[in-house]
């Protein structure tokens, strides 16, 4: 595999590109979707379309590029790899963040290339702070999952705006018992610990905020911020759960980064990812469009500063083979029917486990459950497309046996979304993630430099030289 790999490599390696003609650019954005490729892209805007509205702003962008994931060990990435190919422009192993394949040498990514460059740099996120894709930018350890180092290399880096999910704290002496528990890898024991990581980075000068009006009302002249939620990733987009969202806080943080050098951002949307595993085709669709609000936000800025800015907007690796068209029915489609789908896959399943323990619980008791979060329709007219079938009821009725045989087994929350994707015309693939290129698109100053076939590594690259550009 390695062979393959690196011959590959070899093939698809480019050129370093000249870097004669880049403009110098006050303000960098640069948007990763975890676990976003063209079909999750593709799929928002056959929505987006099918309900009459316009299609991802992102999908707009006039230089959209396929971009190669691999790892240096692995046809299928990471998001610590992909990250750190994204941030510093080199192959690392699975697994390794801001480090080299041996886990030995620091990486430099180009959010430390910026600040040196005098601009202010903002990391933001709506997964957790220390995760891989934001950690890939400011951090140096040769296992993501050293969730307590990576809260310590956060705070060491010096950047000036933290915004979205907290930082995780496992590694944490209040989390001891975790520690290698949930996450095998993880620091053991507490030798590295340092103290509490909010109030390390109190003690380096950062302003720790967690509460939602204290945020909005930050002031650039509260400098250096740490705005996060107290406790873990920001509430699924689809669950309409109240609190900050991601295109929130890069507005405050444009807010708080503008000056006369300009500023770097990158603005991760990392839940695409998380309900790409579970096969959540609705709540790939709501993280992805809370994204491209993100977006909206950056090229709102853009279009009052169009000589002066570039967007970059790519995946770091596409997640759950997801396929659109489904051969079974037809190669018929219906996104419009996406919208129908009102709660996450989590608590869908929750919800149904909550019950499913009644010993002489019925199906005509989950049914509401059902209708509810998907707008199925049990004795619906044979035309209408959330009409369940005879076919579909009768996999349900087998997956609900199931769950009352054991209610540990689980069976009915998939079938009833399979039964949805079919609805809707799209097909998983897998559970995990895939080698499917994503694509980088660009706009703004010097987007062109960002045309062709590209490899993740060139994005770190590019942005690094134009940063750099006099
Ligand atoms: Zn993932």
């Amino acid at each position: 595999m390695a062979l393959a790999l690196s011959a590959l490599t070899s093939v698809q390696a480019q050129e370093a590109p000249a870097q004669e003609g880049l403009k110098p650019v006050k303000y960098v954005f640069l948007f990763i979707g975890d676990g976003m490729s063209s079909p999750q892209r593709q799929m928002c805007d056959n929505y987006l379309q099918a309900i009459g509205q316009p299609g991802l702003l992102m999908n707009s962008f006039p230089v959209k590029s396929p971009t190669t994931t691999w790892s240096a060990n692995k046809l299928v990435t990471d998001s610590a790899a992909s990250g750190t190919a994204i941030a510093c422009g080199e192959k690392t192993n699975n697994g390794r963040i801001g480090m080299d394949a041996s886990g030995t040498r620091n990486l430099e990514s180009s959010a430390y290339v910026a600040k040196k460059t005098g601009k202010k740099v903002g990391i933001l996120t709506s997964v957790t702070l220390n995760h891989a894709t934001p950690s890939a930018f400011y951090g140096h350890q040769d296992d993501r999952g050293k969730y307590y180092l990576l809260g310590l290399d956060l705070i060491t880096s010096g950047f000036d705006f933290f915004g979205g999910g907290a930082i995780d704290k496992h590694g944490d002496k209040r989390y001891k018992d975790n520690i290698g528990d949930v996450y095998k890898n993880t620091l053991k024991a507490g030798k590295d610990f340092k103290g509490d990581v909010y109030d390390l980075a109190k003690g380096e000068g950062y302003k720790v905020i967690h509460d939602q009006d204290g945020i909005l009302n930050l002031k650039p002249e509260d400098g250096k911020v740490i705005a996060c939620q107290k406790e873990g990733a920001l509430p699924y987009a689809i669950n309409h759960e109240g609190g900050l969202t991601l295109d929130q806080y890069l507005a405050k943080a444009i807010e708080m980064l503008d000056g006369d050098d300009g500023f770097f951002i990158m603005c991760e949307g990392g839940k695409i990812d998380w309900v790409g595993h579970a096969n959540d085709c609705g709540s790939v669709l709501n993280e992805a469009i809370a994204l491209d609000k993100a977006v909206k936000v950056a090229v709102a800025f853009y279009e009052k500063h169009p000589e002066e800015t570039l967007i970059i907007v790519t995946g770091d690796h596409e997640t759950g083979g997801l396929t659109l068209g489904f051969a079974g029915e037809g190669i018929k489609a219906n996104f419009q029917l996406l919208q129908n789908q009102t709660t996450s896959r989590d608590r869908f399943r929750d919800e149904i486990y909550r019950i499913e323990h009644k010993k002489d619980l019925t199906f005509d008791e989950v049914k509401p459950i059902i209708e509810k979060a998907f707008g199925f329709k049990f004795d619906g007219p044979a035309d209408d497309p959330m009409t369940v079938t005879e076919e579909e009821l009768k996999l349900m009725l087998e997956g609900f046996a199931k769950d009352k045989k054991d209610y540990h087994n689980k069976a009915l929350a998939p079938v009833v979304f399979k039964v949805f994707d079919k609805k809707v015309g799209l097909t998983w693939t897998s559970g995990s993630h895939t080698a499917l290129p994503v694509i980088t698109s660009a706009v703004g100053v010097n987007a062109d430099f960002f045309k062709g076939n590209l490899d993740n590594t060139d994005i770190s690259k590019k942005v690094k030289a134009i940063l750099q550009a006099k």
